[in-house]
């Protein structure tokens, strides 16, 4: 202002004998200005520091207008001052401009009336303001983002200063909020108003810089937001003088924490409440949650079951079982299932099914396991009740079915028999015996399994010769289908062979009884270095793709429309052989088109 007065000053005073001190104060003054005309806006003359601040040289701005140095959208708004122009009143404005290399400011300016020019020219200065201003802008953009609502109290005066974004964050139009005080203090919830301005005055008087208080604030919409607001104060001589300080609205970060707390107290209650023990682990496989139920059983705390702790309670003898295949899933990040023993904290003895998954976020990232144990001790004592059961009535079935069968064979070696009509019906009997016979071996078999009794009578076995003998006899007993040996390969091996007829029986008995309306069954036999591979392959019924994962599950049938007799356990055993064997055993079927069952065993020479 000073600058401004000495220049109404030399122009009403001192103009009319303008000298060449007064030209020096103009040209070398540290403060950019120019006279332009007002019916032209042409440059009538510049300063040094014009020259210097915009970068042209003098010639160059006396050919220019004012327009000129205006960024192209501004034009029209110069256009609308020009009126005023010719008025004698002193004019403040805050413009942008162009420099000779594009860049563009902001500026103050100040421009009034010069006699010179007939009356027709301005004198202006320019103050250079692009740096606060974009300060300013920048502070804005920064409370936009961050969406903090930024205040700014003068302690002294009581005036209250918000920024835009507390208009936005909190929606009160800008007439509405005045810049006071008790603007601010009377939209805070009555609940909380007195608590608030306590503390905030306790902090002021205690000559607390930093002061943070979360409490409720009226919005423009009538509703309260939770908000946490944070003040710095600054003190001239131990007295709080101002205080400046940003309002975070966390209501809905606050909604979002109760929701989730809510759904991890209903989370709580259900794994509490559930009759199955539920647990979590780490990347590193260590346990990081069990819920009630375990604890319970093992009357422990989590911390007692971490660090592997949680082993101390499965039983002795499957110690090493459940800690190696569960080390071994944390490593693989492979799914279990595992059943086994564990001993309650009364000594009770307990078998559980335990499943582990591999957990992952969103992302793909593996995050640990996540697993169930269930008390299946019911279900364990009914099984071993059932293979009791059936080891028991197969071996009272055996002794009549082979009194049976001896007798008979005993009778068709009799002439009288042979010569006679009835021939035809002990051969019918002899052969249900058989069939008979070979349904209690098999349930000897699952029992056998059961209580991991299945034994191998393993020697060195001419498997050509074994498999055309067992085609020869099995012919005689399927009449329906001609069973043709299409390859059959030299092979040697070792096994058991009164095993291997028992898996050529199972297969060709099935693939005769599901090819109802075929008439015949093929095998192949192929032999390598180091395999025997056998394939028996029926025209029949075929398997749907569903149950094809579950076709040599013990007791397991599918549900047959043509009610074909049978227990579901020929295939179970034949897989539990062959694996004894250290053998494969697969399947190709198609629904309507028929089966190929296929197994391999390592000729161990
Ligand atoms: P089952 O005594 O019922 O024959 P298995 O264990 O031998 O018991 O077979 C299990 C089930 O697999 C059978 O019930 C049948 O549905 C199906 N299956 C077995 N072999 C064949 C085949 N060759 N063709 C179609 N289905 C078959």
């Amino acid at each position: 202002m000073r600058v401004y007065e000495l220049f109404r000053f030399l122009m009403d005073k001192i103009f009319p004998e303008i000298n060449h001190s007064m030209n020096v104060i103009f040209q070398e003054n540290p403060q950019p200005m120019w006279v332009f005309d007002i019916a032209t806006l042409n440059f009538l003359t510049v300063n040094n520091a014009a020259l210097q601040h915009y970068g042209y040289t003098e010639e160059e701005f006396l050919s220019m207008s004012v327009r000129d140095i205006r960024p192209k959208e501004d034009i029209e708004k110069l256009e609308q001052t020009i009126e005023n122009l010719s008025g004698p009143a002193t004019t403040r404005r805050t413009f942008r401009h162009l420099k000779k290399d594009g860049s563009i400011i902001y500026v103050d300016i100040i421009s009034f009336p010069l006699p010179y020019n007939n009356g027709q020219s301005r004198l202006v200065m320019i103050s250079d303001i692009t740096e606060s201003t974009l300060l300013l802008e920048r502070f804005d953009l920064i409370s936009k983002a961050t969406h903090d609502a930024v205040w700014d109290w003068n302690l002294e005066t009581d005036e209250l200063w918000w920024n835009k974004s507390f208009i936005d964050v909190f929606g009160h139009s800008g007439q509405e909020l005045k810049n006071d005080l008790e603007s601010w203090a009377n939209r805070i919830h009555p609940e909380d108003k007195d608590q608030v301005l306590a503390s905030i005055s306790e902090a002021i008087q205690g000559g607390q810089k930093n002061w943070t208080k979360h409490y409720r604030f009226l919005k423009g919409d009538g509703t309260y937001a939770d908000v946490i607001d944070r003040g710095y104060t600054q003190f001239k001589d131990g007295k709080g003088i101002r205080m400046v300080g940003s309002m975070m609205d966390i209501t809905l970060q606050l909604q979002l924490e109760r929701a989730r707390a809510q759904s991890d107290s209903i989370l709580q209650t259900i794994s509490s409440a559930s009759p199955t023990a539920l647990w979590m682990s780490d990347v590193e496989g260590n346990l990081v949650y069990i819920n009630q139920k375990w604890l319970t059983w093992s009357n422990t705390s989590l911390a007692d079951n971490q660090m592997n702790g949680w082993l101390k309670i499965v039983h002795p003898d499957d110690v090493t079982l459940v800690s190696e295949t569960y080390a071994k899933s944390v490593l693989e990040r492979t799914a279990y299932e595992l059943d086994y023993r564990i001993i309650l904290k009364d000594g009770e003895e307990r078998w559980v099914l335990a499943t582990g998954f591999p957990r992952y976020e969103q992302d793909n990232t593996f995050t640990g396991f996540v697993g169930a144990v269930t008390d299946i001790t019911r279900q364990k004592h009914m099984e071993i009740q059932k293979d009791t059961f059936i080891n028991t009535i197969s071996h009272e079935l055996k002794t009549p079915i082979s009194t049976i069968k001896g007798f008979g064979q005993l009778l068709r070696k009799s002439k009288t028999i042979v010569e006679s009509p009835v021939v035809k019906h002990l051969d019918r009997i002899l052969v249900q015996a058989d069939r008979m016979d070979r349904l209690i071996q098999d349930l000897l078999d699952v029992s056998r399994i059961a209580l991991g009794k299945l034994v191998l009578n393993e020697m060195e076995v001419d498997f050509k010769k074994l498999l055309s003998d067992s085609i020869q006899d099995l012919q005689l007993v399927y009449p329906t289908h001609k069973l043709e040996l299409t390859e059959n390969a030299d092979c040697k091996l070792y096994g058991d062979p009164a095993r291997m007829t028992q898996l050529i029986t199972n297969l060709i008995d099935n693939a005769v009884k599901y090819s109802p309306a075929a008439n015949r069954v093929l095998v192949y036999q192929h032999c390598d270095q180091e395999f025997l591979t056998v394939s028996v392959q029926d025209f029949g019924l075929g398997i749907i793709k569903s149950n094809l994962p579950f076709i040599f599950d013990k007791f397991y049938q599918v549900n047959d429309v043509y009610k074909t007799p049978g227990l579901g356990i020929g295939l179970y055993v034949c897989k539990e052989i062959i694996e004894r064997m250290n053998g494969s055993i697969w399947l190709n079927s198609t629904e309507g088109e028929g089966s190929i069952f296929s197994f391999k065993l390592p000729r161990k020479l």
